[in-house]
């Protein structure tokens, strides 16, 4: 979708999940009516355990979507594995499939999920059976006519599927598939503290620029998120100000280099760093308008 009208920045903002303020019986409807509220324009249905949505329930937040121009993802459940067994993959593909389809109807154009982890397989043949399930799944929503793209989410955990390159392949491979790139994960997964600053931050801008293009560099979906983390990776999501996530500084990377698309906010506090997300991002564009960006990207 566009860019966030309201602001004219590149990036749209929102959260994972219903805003915390928004109105008790109100449904996912009422989150995207409280999305505008907070000034704010995108917001991911979070059906992480399972989808369980009507069709009325689809018909209604799509309807709201378009009366307050905010953009729709949607997380997919997390219990999808590309790296499974054939029969747990059975039940993994029908929980992508069906949150492609009711996302699609509800008005998301991207569907985020976790792609799963190594297991006993070696990275790059957990790799490649991945990319082979992957396909797979692409084609049969493309035959469906369910309009949408599948997003691979870098993973926090070093035991896990999903490095930014793995992501950056699949999107070179398949048509309609596309990282989703959780920045804080990124961080948390070498367990060391590292990737961590403006370089690594524009470092990894530049992979994506280098493998995916414009079609990559200006059509982002992030994830974003204090993080707590061991030699292992990922613990749990912190609010920005009580971690070590140096969050202006990506922001700066993002404005400099010209990448567009939407973050999606993480924290346990979800609106509020959404909108202080918003707010940083918003002062480092208008600072990098004031200088010429990075000519040698795509
Ligand atoms: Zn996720």
């Amino acid at each position: 979708m566009s860019k966030a009208a309201h602001l004219d920045l590149p990036f749209r903002f929102g959260t994972v999940g219903t805003p915390l303020s928004a109105p008790k019986h109100g449904g996912s409807a009422g989150g995207v009516q409280r999305i505008r509220e907070l000034g704010l324009s995108a917001l991911e249905l979070a059906w992480v355990q399972s989808v369980r949505v009507s069709e009325d329930a689809c018909a209604r937040i799509r309807q709201a979507a378009e009366q307050y121009d905010v953009a729709i993802s949607v997380h997919a459940p997390y219990y999808i594995n590309l790296n499974a067994t054939s029969e747990m993959w059975a039940a993994g593909r029908e929980r992508l499939l069906a949150a492609a389809r009711a996302g699609a109807k509800a008005g998301a154009t991207d569907i985020i999920f976790h792609p799963g982890a190594y297991m006993k397989r070696a990275p790059e043949a957990a790799y490649r059976l991945a990319l082979e399930r992957l396909s797979e799944v692409a084609e049969t929503l493309r035959k469906e006519k369910v309009n949408v793209l599948l997003r691979p989410e870098t993973m926090g955990k070093s035991a896990m599927l999903g490095t930014l390159e793995e992501t950056i392949n699949w999107s070179r491979e398949i048509e309609n598939v596309l990282p989703c790139v959780d920045f804080a994960h990124l961080h948390a997964r070498p367990g060391d503290g590292s990737f961590n600053s403006y370089d690594e931050f524009a470092d990894a801008l530049r992979l994506i620029a280098a493998g995916l293009g414009e079609r990559g560099l200006k059509h982002m979906h992030i994830h974003f998120s204090g993080i707590a983390y061991t030699s292992k990776g990922e613990k749990r999501h912190l609010n920005l100000a009580e971690s070590d996530i140096q969050y202006k500084a990506l922001f700066r990377a993002l404005a400099d280099l010209g990448a567009a698309g939407r973050v999606l906010c993480e924290t346990p506090n979800l609106e509020e760093d959404a909108v202080l997300m918003q707010n940083t991002y918003a002062r480092a564009f208008k600072a990098a308008a004031r200088r010429p960006v990075e000519k040698t990207l795509t």
